[in-house]
């Protein structure tokens, strides 16, 4: 059987389509969405992500609780924030949960000082992909808390950070951890119904 041409040394025994060529299990294991940039259908990747949730299992890190009023109060919000997460990875398909991290770290800083009076802009640290995400979600924010149409509610300064907390908290909980991770982006692709051409269309669906 022929040697793996990431380590040279083992078989290869699986296909790798990131890499077009076979390398042996225990790179792909160890590689998997570190160097390796796995498309979201590898069959590899998906066992690998099972796998890895198997030993994560310890108790996650104390997270906030959300209970289903401040679901259902903010249940449009969150989907319109939702949406455009997918509408930025469709547009940069480098998106990595990584960046939607960075960008939600900044855009809840940025958030609280606006909660607080002192309108203060933090941006995200991590590279143009983060920033490209923050800059859509924090248009959309500004969009939400203008006066909206008739029986509409704008959004409220003091309700962004939770909104925002809400997302922080289920990417978290549905990320893998490794640097190149995309399992939140495709889990939040499995629940979300099919993207809409624009989403900076009706923004607060009751
Ligand atoms: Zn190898």
């Amino acid at each position: 059987m022929a040697k793996c041409p990431l380590c040279s040394r083992r078989s290869a025994k699986r296909h790798c389509p990131a890499k077009g060529v076979k390398i042996c299990p225990t790179c792909c294991g160890t590689h998997r969405e570190v160097e390796i940039e796995c498309p979201s259908d590898c069959t590899y990747l998906r066992a690998g992500r099972t796998y890895d949730e198997g030993r994560r299992r310890s108790p996650p890190p104390p997270q906030r609780e959300f209970g289903p009023q401040f679901r259902h109060r903010h249940a449009g919000v969150i989907a319109v924030l939702a949406q455009a997460i997918l509408s930025e990875r469709e547009d940069t398909p480098s998106l990595y949960d990584n960046d939607v991290r960075d960008a939600f770290e900044a855009l809840k800083a940025t958030a609280k000082t606006r909660a607080s009076g002192v309108y203060y802009e933090t941006l995200p640290e991590g590279g143009a992909a983060s920033m490209g995400l923050y800059r859509r979600i924090q248009g959309l924010i500004d969009r939400m808390m203008e006066p909206q149409g008739p029986g509409r509610d704008a959004l409220r300064a003091g309700d962004v950070p939770d909104v925002l907390d809400f997302i922080s908290v289920s990417l978290e909980l549905h990320s893998g951890g490794r640097p190149k991770s995309r399992q939140y982006l495709d889990w939040l692709s499995s629940i979300a119904p099919a993207p809409t051409p624009d989403d900076q269309g009706g923004l607060i669906v009751p």
